[in-house]
C-alpha cells in the first residue's frame, strides 16, 4: 500500500486538514536507521508531520523538523519538500525505556520535556525563516501544535503515530495537522473538538485498513468538508557525490591537508541514507585547490 497524503478543506472556512499514511517512509526510516521501538516511533511521527508541511505549504521549498532533545535521543532532525519527498535521522536510534502506561512506547520520555523543538523553512530567500518552541510533553505531534499556536499564531491540531510490533516492525504510520485560523466559527470549533475526542490512535486505525480518506471523514464529521486533493509521501534523500564533496571542501585548506596526509583519501556519509562518498587523492588534492584558506580568512 503506498503512501499518501489527503487534503481536505470545510467549505465556508478557512480550516484545512491533511491526512497521511506513512507505513512505507516509516518502513524504510528504520530499515536505514535501524532504530529500536522508541527511535522508529520518534523518528516516525516527526518524518509524517514533516511529510504533511512539506506540501501544505506553497513557497516552501524545504522545511526542516529539528528537535534537541534532553532525552536520551539527543537530537532528530527531518526534512521535506513540496513533492512530498521526506528524509530524516535521530542521533541515537538505539534508546531503550520502559513503556509508558497501557504499554505505550515511551516516546516523550526518550525526548524529554524542555527539548527545543525547531521549524526552518526554506523560502529560497537569503535567509530562511526559523521558529522555536519549548517542548511541552515530548510525544511530537502535541509539541508541534503548540508550536503552531505559539509561533506562527495558527491553530492547529496535529496527531501523528506509529505502530510497532513486539519484535520492532512498522505495523502501520500516519498522523494528520488541521489548521483552523483565528475567525473559525465557533461551531465548527466545538465540532471539531468533540470529532477529534472519537477518533483516538490513527496508527491502529490505519492497521485496521482505513485510509486517509476515512481519517478525514471521521475527524471533519458533521462539518461541509471536501477533498481538495491527493500528495504522494515518500523517504526520499537527493544527496549527491557533488554535495558530499562540497561539504568536504568546506573543511578548509588546513584540514582537507591533514586529512590527504594521514588518511590519503576522505570519506562523506551521508547521514540521512548512510550512501558513502569516497574520494581519492587526486580529488582531494583538486579540494585542496578550491578550499578557502582558513586561517587567511580571518586576517584583514
Ligand atoms: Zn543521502
Amino acid at each position: 500500500m503506498e503512501d499518501y497524503i489527503v487534503r481536505s478543506a470545510i467549505e465556508g472556512t478557512q480550516v484545512i486538514g491533511f491526512f497521511a499514511r506513512s507505513t512505507g517512509l516509516v518502513e524504510k526510516a528504520q530499515a536505514i536507521h535501524q532504530t529500536f521501538p522508541v527511535a522508529t516511533c520518534a523518528l516516525g511521527r516527526a518524518l509524517t508531520l514533516v511529510g504533511i508541511m512539506g506540501v501544505s505549504q506553497k513557497k516552501v521549498r524545504r522545511i526542516s523538523l529539528q528537535i534537541h532533545c534532553r532525552g536520551p535521543l539527543k537530537e532528530i532532525l527531518v526534512q521535506s519538500n513540496q513533492k512530498g519527498e521526506v528524509r530524516g535521522y535521530v542521533s541515537q536510534p538505539m534508546v531503550i525505556l520502559p513503556p509508558r502506561k497501557e504499554g505505550k512506547i515511551n516516546v516523550e520520555d526518550g525526548v524529554g520535556k524542555g527539548s527545543q523543538l525547531l521549524v526552518m523553512k526554506d523560502l529560497g530567500l537569503k535567509e530562511p525563516y526559523l521558529g522555536s518552541v519549548e517542548v511541552q510533553r515530548g510525544g511530537i505531534a502535541y509539541d508541534l501544535a503548540y508550536y503552531f499556536n505559539r509561533s506562527e499564531q495558527l491553530p492547529s491540531a496535529c496527531s501523528a503515530g506509529v505502530y510497532v510490533a513486539e519484535g520492532g516492525e512498522v505495523l502501520s504510520a500516519g498522523g494528520f495537522i488541521i489548521h483552523t485560523p483565528f475567525g473559525t466559527p465557533e461551531e465548527v470549533i466545538t465540532t471539531l473538538e468533540q470529532n477529534l475526542s472519537r477518533v483516538g490512535e490513527v496508527s491502529k486505525r490505519l492497521f485496521q485498513g482505513e485510509t486517509p480518506e476515512d481519517l478525514a471523514e471521521e475527524v471533519f464529521a458533521s462539518l461541509p468538508a471536501r477533498v481538495t486533493g491527493r500528495e504522494s509521501l515518500q523517504y526520499h534523500c537527493y544527496c549527491s557525490s557533488d554535495r558530499a564533496r562540497r561539504a568536504l571542501i568546506l573543511l578548509g585548506k588546513e584540514e582537507l591537508t591533514k586529512l590527504l596526509e594521514e588518511q590519503g583519501q576522505g570519506e562523506v556519509t551521508c547521514p540521512f541514507c548512510n550512501q558513502k562518498y569516497l574520494f581519492d587523492r587526486r580529488q582531494l588534492q583538486e579540494m585542496i585547490l578550491s578550499a578557502q584558506d582558513k586561517s587567511r580568512r580571518f586576517k584583514s
